[in-house]
């Protein structure tokens, strides 16, 4: 063997090498990323529960406020008929002492009677009638005493009996009072009881949105780290775009890779992010092509396969909610080198028929068309990087 063969092979080697190294580093980013993504997923389907539970807890803490303003209403009127109640009270408890003293004076009074009485009852009628002035006298004397006595008795029974009735009245009311009271008290512990639920459930709230800011710190970590591994992953596709098994792109038109279908399903650059309704990042980095399930992809150029991508099995058609990020959202991809830095990608493959190191030529069929990844159909995205940039397909394929 000649140096110049021996040289020759050992580029080859190197080259191949350098390929599967490639492939091997382009494949553990892109699974790396892939992780990132599932893990920002999760935590924003996190964040959204959670912002499920603050929803229905400021729910509850509205009813719980108007269950304590309606508990404060009760107090409030209750306080008032308490006011009016120990009002009532007062008054009551004056005309008992009012009819007190009267009862008091007028006992006074019949005592005296019944003392005069009692003299002349004790003084013999002989004397009664010797001391009077006449017999008329002694009768209207002793008759008069009698006659006071009764009326005064009469008297004091009367009084006697109006004590008694305010003193019901005065007993009612303060049975009333006692029951307004306990009640009161009944609707002062409901009250502690609300505010304390009400407390609580400021404090889960607060604890809730504690959650919530270190699940955001957590994505806008991922998201960074993300970026980072973008970045990585666009300088292995710059360092790789000559590894090209020996051809080198010289200008000119890319073949379309998806024979017969020519419908552009989105452009490359800015469209609608997920967050406003659209499918993927907001920065599209190739052109989409609706293709049906199965349609054959070929070839742009001749050169090296690169990277394949070929674990997704999720191909059928996704949601926001239920879009898998495989292959980094790519699903089943191929990645070919056509010299002078130019890669071309397909992704969302449903099949892949070449290799890591084959070289392919121009037109070669490497795959069919799917919605592996992240995808709401079936069709190719295809992607063109020039030194590790993403550029716009559109003028390399004439469009
Ligand atoms: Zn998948
Ligand atoms: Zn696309």
């Amino acid at each position: 063997m000649t140096k110049k063969i021996i040289s020759v092979i050992v580029a080859i080697l190197l080259v191949s090498v350098s390929i599967i190294s490639f492939a091997a580093n382009e494949g553990q980013l892109k699974n790396e990323m892939q992780n990132l993504q599932n893990n920002i997923k999760e935590a924003n389907e996190q964040i959204e529960e959670i912002e499920g539970k603050v929803d229905s807890a400021m729910k509850e803490l509205q009813t719980l406020n108007a269950e304590i303003s309606e508990k404060e209403d009760q107090i409030d009127t209750l306080n008032s008929e308490l006011g009016t109640l120990n009002e009532e009270i007062n008054t009551i408890s004056g005309k008992l002492k009012e009819e007190q003293e009267k009862y008091d004076n007028q006992y006074d009074i019949l005592c005296k009677r019944i003392v005069a009485q009692y003299k002349a009852g004790t003084v013999s009628y002989l004397d009664v009638l010797l001391n009077s002035k006449s017999l008329s006298s002694f009768i209207s004397n002793y008759y008069l005493i009698g006659k006071i006595a009764e009326y005064d008795t009469e008297l004091l029974e009367k009084i006697k009996e109006q004590k008694t009735a305010i003193e019901k009245s005065k007993t009612e009311l303060e049975g009333k009072q006692s029951t307004l009271k306990e009640k009161q008290a009944a609707l002062k512990v409901e009250e502690i009881q609300l505010s304390n639920k009400k407390a609580n459930k400021n404090k889960y709230v607060s604890q809730l949105n504690d959650e919530q800011k270190e699940l955001q710190r957590q994505i806008d970590e991922m998201e960074a780290q993300y970026k980072q591994k973008e970045r990585e992953w666009q300088e292995l596709a710059r360092k790789n775009g000559n590894n090209s098994g020996g051809y080198v792109y010289t200008g000119g038109k890319l073949r379309w890779p998806c024979p017969g279908y020519s419908r552009i399903s989105s452009r490359f650059g800015y469209r609608g992010s997920a967050a406003t309704g659209g499918v993927g990042s907001s920065n599209h980095k190739g052109i989409d092509m609706a293709a049906p399930h199965g349609t054959a992809i070929l070839a742009a150029e001749s050169g090296a396969v690169i990277s394949v991508s070929n674990n997704c099995t999720h191909d059928y058609a996704k949601t926001y909610k239920t879009r898998c990020s495989c292959g980094g959202g790519y699903g089943n991809y191929i990645m070919i080198s056509h010299g002078n830095g130019l890669v071309t990608l397909y992704a969302h493959c449903s099949s892949i028929s070449v290799k890591v190191g084959q070289t392919v030529t121009i037109g070669q069929q490497i795959g069919t068309v799917g919605t592996t990844g992240y995808s709401t159909g079936n069709h190719l995205h295809f992607g063109v990087l020039l030194n590790g940039n993403y550029v716009d397909p559109a003028p390399y394929l004439n469009m």
